[in-house]
């Protein structure tokens, strides 16, 4: 089975000295890569370059820089990718972003497919690229069917996989991996897994990325909010189910939303 975990960049020394400790935890099951995130429009831009390279330059696992492109210029992306193929990254996860309200110069690329291109143009085959997928529904998109077909051009861009948004509900992911599949769409898909440890937090992102609780996740989730312990019990019994669902119907890969903790994703693996 292969394994990879998402970082997002820690912006304190005390985080930084966690995320250190959390790497080196996660990296007793030999990942596959370790992501790190990357903020639109220079937010976390240099905690992410920091990071990255800080993962290439000590860790046993290799890094794969998230790069989003809105808001951005081809020769800042160019020097960016540099630096990283320099330090013999190879792998990167190419996203839109989100554009920041109030921000009106959205730059040389309108959507990831461009960037995708942009890449492919420049550095031929060097950087592996992974793709985001929405098994349902990117919260923007005008339906399903257009979704699908955007999601297709990027790979006729050239994106090499796809990681998805998080979801719940197995058959949401099988019914998009058929579906494209139908679009003449065969890179590998790796279910994006987030582990349940918090209420609140949970619901603020699925509301923001269009992720779906299912109601009788959502339910059991209200009841134990204020009660951590049973809150994690039950979140680990529901995302290893899942995961467990995954593999039985063959899928092999798994990326975890570590939200820079190793715990949680630990125990599903290794329940796994
Ligand atoms: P796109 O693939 O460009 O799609 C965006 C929307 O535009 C979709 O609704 C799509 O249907 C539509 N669309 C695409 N092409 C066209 C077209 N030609 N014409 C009209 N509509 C079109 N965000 C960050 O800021 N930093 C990160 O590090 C980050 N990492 C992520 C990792 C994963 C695995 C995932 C799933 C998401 C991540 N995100 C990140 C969030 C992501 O940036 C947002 O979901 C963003 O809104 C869309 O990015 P995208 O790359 O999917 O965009």
């Amino acid at each position: 089975m292969k394994t990879s975990f998402e970082f997002f960049p820690p912006r304190t020394e005390k985080g930084k000295q966690t995320l250190h400790q959390v790497r080196q935890e996660l990296s007793s099951i030999n990942p596959e890569y370790f992501s790190v995130t990357f903020g639109a429009l220079g937010t976390t831009q240099e905690a992410t370059l920091e990071t990255v390279l800080d993962i290439q330059k000590n860790d046993t696992v290799v890094a794969a820089p998230h790069l989003s492109c809105i808001g951005s210029k081809k020769e800042i992306i160019i020097e960016l990718l540099d630096q990283y193929k320099a330090v013999n990254i190879n792998r990167l996860v190419a996203l839109r972003g989100d554009i920041p309200s109030g921000v009106r110069d959205i730059g040389d690329f309108h959507y990831a497919n461009e960037l995708v291109e942009f890449v492919k143009s420049q550095y031929n085959n060097h950087f592996h690229i992974e793709v985001a997928a929405y098994p349902e529904v990117h919260p923007e998109s005008k339906n399903r069917q257009t979704d699908l077909q955007h999601f297709a051009d990027k790979v006729k861009a050239g994106a090499d996989g796809a990681i998805t948004q998080y979801f719940y509900d197995a058959e949401a992911y099988f019914k998009f991996v058929d579906e494209i599949e139908k679009l003449g769409v065969s890179i590998p898909i790796i279910p994006g897994i987030m582990p349940i440890t918090n209420y609140t937090q949970l619901v603020r992102f699925s509301n923001m990325c269009g992720a779906k609780i299912p109601n009788w996740i959502l339910k059991k989730l209200e009841l134990y909010q204020d009660d951590l312990d049973s809150l994690s019990t039950f979140g680990l019994e529901v995302v290893t189910n899942l995961c467990q669902t995954l593999k039985e119907q063959g899928v092999n890969n798994f990326h975890f939303y570590s939200m820079n903790r190793s715990q949680p994703s630990l125990e599903i693996a290794k329940h796994l």
